[in-house]
């Protein structure tokens, strides 16, 4: 039998008062890979990840972390457990500076463990390190990005839910995101990423799921997808 997945959704819905943006929706996400999560905007990407981290309620299905269901726990319950989401936009503290927004991030985490994980930051994002005392809001686009990451990882995931992490960045800095994501991969870090650009995505992804209007339109290896005559025209622009 193939070892229980880190990550399954099965029969997810959820929505917002009337409407229903994700109608039934099976996903599974082993440990140690990169997941890749895409589709059209307002297909129900980002509900499916606030589902998981558990910022919105669920309406139907269910959700289990290494086998156990989570979808009655509360967002920091999840957090405890290794759930951490990086939120589309970024959302760091403009006013606060680098470290305080990376030490935000150390959710009642042992004072030694937050020095080695702000090392391990520090390491994985030098620019962070030499620009630890600059206001979060005073950083480009790229830095904002690695300091939502890092902040992230200061509460050592063992699942990273990552919600657009190239918006709004320039093509080589989308490169860096992203080889930043296959690092976190070679840490042990298991990732689901939604992402804009697809072909990047699925590219780096071991599994790509193809999400349209609420529900998986596809699914298979990133290599598959990319391969697949209908989702290249459908979705990825080729
Ligand atoms: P995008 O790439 O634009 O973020 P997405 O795939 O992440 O798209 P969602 O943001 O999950 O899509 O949106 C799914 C559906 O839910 C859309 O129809 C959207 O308009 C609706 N929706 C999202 N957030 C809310 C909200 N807070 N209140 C009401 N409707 C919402």
């Amino acid at each position: 039998m193939p070892p229980e997945p880190l990550l399954r959704v099965d029969a997810l819905r959820c929505g917002y008062g009337r409407i229903e943006a994700v109608k039934g929706v099976d996903l599974e996400v082993a440990e140690g890979t990169v997941t890749a999560l895409v589709g059209a905007n307002g297909a129900g990407k980002t509900t499916l990840l606030r589902a998981i981290s558990g910022v919105l309620p669920i309406r139907a299905g269910t959700i289990r972390f290494e086998g156990a269901a989570i979808e009655a726990m509360r967002p920091h319950e999840r957090v405890a457990r290794g759930i951490v989401q990086v939120p589309e936009g970024r959302q760091l503290f403009a006013p606060l500076s680098v470290l305080d927004n990376l030490r935000l991030g150390a959710f009642r985490r042992a004072r030694e463990r937050t020095r080695r994980n702000l090392e391990r930051v520090f390491a994985l994002f030098p620019v962070l390190a030499e620009r630890r005392d600059t206001p979060a809001g005073a950083l480009s686009g790229g830095q904002q990005q690695m300091c939502a990451i890092g902040r992230a990882l200061m509460a050592e995931p063992r699942l990273l839910l990552l919600d657009e992490p190239s918006m709004g960045l320039a093509p080589f800095l989308v490169e860096q995101i992203l080889e930043t994501v296959a690092r976190l991969r070679e840490e042990g870090v298991t990732v689901l990423l939604v992402e804009q650009n697809a072909v990047a995505a699925l590219s780096l992804a071991d599994r790509g799921y193809v999400l349209e209007t609420g529900r998986i339109a596809h699914a298979g290896s990133g290599r598959d997808l990319l391969g697949d005559p209908a989702v290249r025209e459908a979705y990825l622009g080729v």
